[in-house]
C-alpha cells in the first residue's frame, strides 16, 4: 500500500530504529538526523516516516506531510542558527538520488555555491 515501510529501505529502518542514526528532531510525521557524509557544517537529512519514492511523490500522495519537511527543515536551521540555508531534495539517479524514500538535505554553514554542481 502507498506509503507503508518497504523491508529494503534504508531510511524506513531509521525510522523503525531498526539503524541508528543522529536523530535531532522527531515529529508525528518526520524525523530529522545528521547526513552521515555531511557536505556542509550542517548538513541534515528530513524525511516523513510514511515511504515514499521521492518528494513530489509524496507531495502528490500527502500533501500535508510534504509541506512538514519545509517546516522542519526551518526548524533544523533555527536549531542549528543558520540564517540561510539550502533545501535540496535529489530527484532521479541523473541528480544524485541513491536513497528512494523521499527526503529533503538541509544544508549550511558555509559559503554555498549558485547554481549548485
Ligand atoms: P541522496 O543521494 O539525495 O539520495 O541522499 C542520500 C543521503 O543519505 C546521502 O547524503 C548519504 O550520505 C545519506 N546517508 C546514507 N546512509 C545514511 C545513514 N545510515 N545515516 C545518515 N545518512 C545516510
Ligand atoms: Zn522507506
Amino acid at each position: 500500500m502507498a506509503g507503508e515501510p518497504q523491508d529494503d529501505c534504508l531510511f524506513c529502518k531509521i525510522v523503525a530504529g531498526q539503524i541508528p542514526a543522529t536523530i535531532i528532531r522527531e515529529t508525528e510525521t518526520t524525523v530529522a538526523f545528521r547526513d552521515i557524509n555531511p557536505q556542509a557544517p550542517t548538513h541534515v537529512l528530513v524525511i516523513p516516516k510514511v515511504h515514499y519514492a521521492n518528494a513530489a511523490d509524496l507531495a502528490a500522495a500527502e500533501p500535508e506531510i510534504a509541506a512538514d519537511l519545509l517546516r522542519e527543515s526551518r526548524a533544523v536551521a533555527d536549531g542549528d542558527g543558520l540564517e540561510s540555508y539550502r533545501i535540496v531534495f535529489n530527484t532521479g539517479t541523473g541528480a544524485g538520488q541513491t536513497v528512494f524514500h523521499a527526503h529533503a538535505h538541509i544544508l549550511g554553514g558555509r559559503g554555498l555555491q549558485w547554481p549548485p554542481g
